[in-house]
């Protein structure tokens, strides 16, 4: 990979415009979230620099510590809501896309209503049978009625993670099913795919992409 970050998201957004095109859709309609996490800070940077707007995380301590580096960007959460750290999480972040269960919406509403804020916030959906977190497609709409009536939060859409398969007709099922319980729950955002589906979510209506290896390259596992 002898490619730097600035030309790998140049073609990446490239290819995100083809695939939106060949679906009959606009480019603009899609968000591009660059994920940082376990990723060093210089080709986060550097993409920011290129012009990536967003940029997601997972865990809140490297958040934390890279976010002071960072300029002005949209900060997305995209890890598991532990409810002991909902108010740093409603601090850091300007959005939390992992909202996946009554408490962790309940905790967040307390914190964003402590900061004074209206935190938005999309559903996370469990479309996958290996995935540990997300509301069933069942228990979306309650979860949304939840969120709903927590003044301090605002309901944007629904987020979910694709199968780990490389069964792309398994793939494309999932988010279809994400799509269609966006229509039930309401809301214009469908944050799915990410490195090795992006694709296949761009053609199911994804409206965020949430990449990280193909765009930064691989990650820094922990030793
Ligand atoms: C890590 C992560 C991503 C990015 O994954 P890549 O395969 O590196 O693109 C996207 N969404 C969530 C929720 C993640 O945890």
């Amino acid at each position: 990979m002898n490619e730097g970050v600035p030309q790998r998201l140049a073609r990446l957004r490239d290819q995100i415009g083809e695939e939106a095109r060949a679906a009959g859709r606009s480019p603009d309609e899609i968000v591009l979230v660059g994920v940082g996490k376990k990723q060093p800070l210089e080709p986060i940077l550097e993409a920011i620099e290129a012009g990536l707007g967003d940029i997601g995380e997972s865990y809140v301590q490297e958040a934390a510590l890279k976010f002071g580096s960072l300029p002005p960007v949209r900060k997305h959460y995209i890890g598991h809501v532990q409810t002991n750290k909902a108010k740093r999480i409603a601090e850091l972040f300007d959005i939390v896309q992992s909202v996946d269960r009554e408490d962790a919406a309940r905790a967040l509403a307390r914190a964003a209503t402590s900061l004074e804020k209206v935190l938005p916030v999309l559903l996370q959906l469990n479309i996958s049978p290996a995935d540990r977190f997300g509301a069933s497609p069942d228990a979306a709409e309650r979860l949304a009625e939840v969120i709903r009536a927590e003044p301090s939060l605002r309901l944007d859409g629904v987020m979910a993670i694709g199968p780990d398969t490389s069964d792309r007709a398994e793939i494309a099922r999932a988010f279809a099913l994400a799509a269609k319980t966006l229509a039930r729950v309401g809301g214009s955002t469908l944050s799915i795919g990410m490195s090795g589906d992006w694709r296949e979510a761009v053609r199911a209506g994804s409206t965020m992409l949430r990449i990280g290896t193909g765009l930064f390259g691989r990650r820094q596992e922990p030793r």
